[in-house]
């Protein structure tokens, strides 16, 4: 069976979600390999396995950490030769998409970003994109080189399938050309309870509809209610009343959870833009004309400093 290599996301071997949703396409499509870059094996050898991936290929080099992104497109490049895949798999996160671009130069292969779904077709892999505000949907396929495909998060649910998870270490020779940008300093991003935005289950986005900073705490409170991410329109973020790392949009973060719920958001095309892929759309909005309820699974028209505190107090009470 042919492999298909899976760029794994992690931070010092403990692996984000989208790689095992990644893992899970993979495993359609033909023998899962993961690639991990730098160190942490150990730690995610299990999860790894559990998720179906025959074989790693860990790349610990320092040197694939230590500059930015061309190192691993070099590395995933010499992969291609070496091992033959019939498709590569990245997240569709910003890095994902700049490597994936840099590995189609490389390797004179088609890309393929933001796909919704991977399927196994008669000449490879068949991805689907959301297009038009989720109004159309596209399917596609590469004909040139390598399927390289990067796989929005939450795309799929992750499926257990055993495998090995055989470590085969891997080392590459860099081009001087990947070793211009080089990382001086990492800084941890503090992180408080609730999941990382692109990568949660359930969005709670507030808009300019929230009125101001301190009155955000409406939207976090349903958001810990649920044990989802807090997302914010562009609107809240100019404002200065949520940090910029959680607007959703054209120029903030895409995001495609099983859940988005918007609170006194319009539903302009650039906040729909990143979130039109979610999978179950809620929202609650004052004005029954916001063009954010022609999206919607379910809208409610109401204030949502009425709406929002009783179906917090509602989730409260069934969960016991
Ligand atoms: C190049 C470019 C890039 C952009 N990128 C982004 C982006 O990434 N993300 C993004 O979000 N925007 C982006 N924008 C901005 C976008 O065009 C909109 O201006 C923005 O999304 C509006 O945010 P909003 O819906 O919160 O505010 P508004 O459009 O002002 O809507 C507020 C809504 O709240 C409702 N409301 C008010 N009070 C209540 C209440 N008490 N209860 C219930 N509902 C209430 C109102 O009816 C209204 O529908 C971009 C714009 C440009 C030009």
């Amino acid at each position: 069976m042919a492999e298909i290599l899976v760029l794994v996301d992690h931070a010092d071997g403990e692996v984000k979600k989208v790689t095992l949703e990644l893992l899970t396409l993979a495993a359609r499509l033909g023998e899962p390999s993961a690639v991990l870059v730098g160190g942490g094996y150990d730690a995610a050898k299990a999860t790894l396995a559990e998720h179906g991936a025959a074989k790693v290929y860990v790349a610990e080099d320092a040197d694939l950490s230590s500059y930015l992104i061309a190192p691993v497109a070099e590395l995933l490049a010499q992969l291609v030769v070496s091992a033959s895949p019939a498709a590569v798999l990245l997240s569709s996160s910003a890095e994902g998409k700049e490597i994936a671009a840099r590995l189609a130069l490389k390797t004179a292969s088609g890309v393929i970003t933001d796909a919704t779904d991977v399927r196994s077709g008669d000449s490879g892999p068949v991805a689907e994109q959301q297009v038009f505000g989720g109004s159309t949907i596209v399917t596609s396929k590469i004909s040139t080189g390598t399927p390289i495909i990067t796989v929005r998060p939450n795309s799929v649910a992750p499926e257990a399938t055993a495998g090995d998870a055989t470590r085969e270490d891997v080392t590459v020779e860099l081009s001087d050309a990947a070793k211009s940008a080089k990382i001086t300093d990492r800084v941890v991003e503090e992180k408080g309870e609730r999941p990382e935005l692109s990568e949660a289950a359930i969005v709670v986005s507030g808009g300019r509809g929230v009125g101001s900073a301190e009155k955000f705490s409406v939207i976090e409170a349903l958001a810990d209610s649920l044990g989802a991410a807090v997302g914010a329109s562009r609107a809240v973020t100019d404002a200065g009343w949520y940090p910029h790392q959680h607007q959703v949009g054209q120029t903030g973060k895409t995001v495609s959870p099983q859940l988005y719920i918007a609170a006194g958001i319009s539903g302009a095309i650039q906040h729909r833009a990143g979130m039109q892929t979610s999978k179950t759309i809620v929202a609650i909005n004052k004005d029954p004309e916001a063009p954010i309820f022609e999206l919607v699974d379910f809208g409610v028209v109401g204030d949502l400093f009425k709406v929002v505190p009783q179906l917090t107090e509602e989730i409260h009470k069934r969960k016991g």
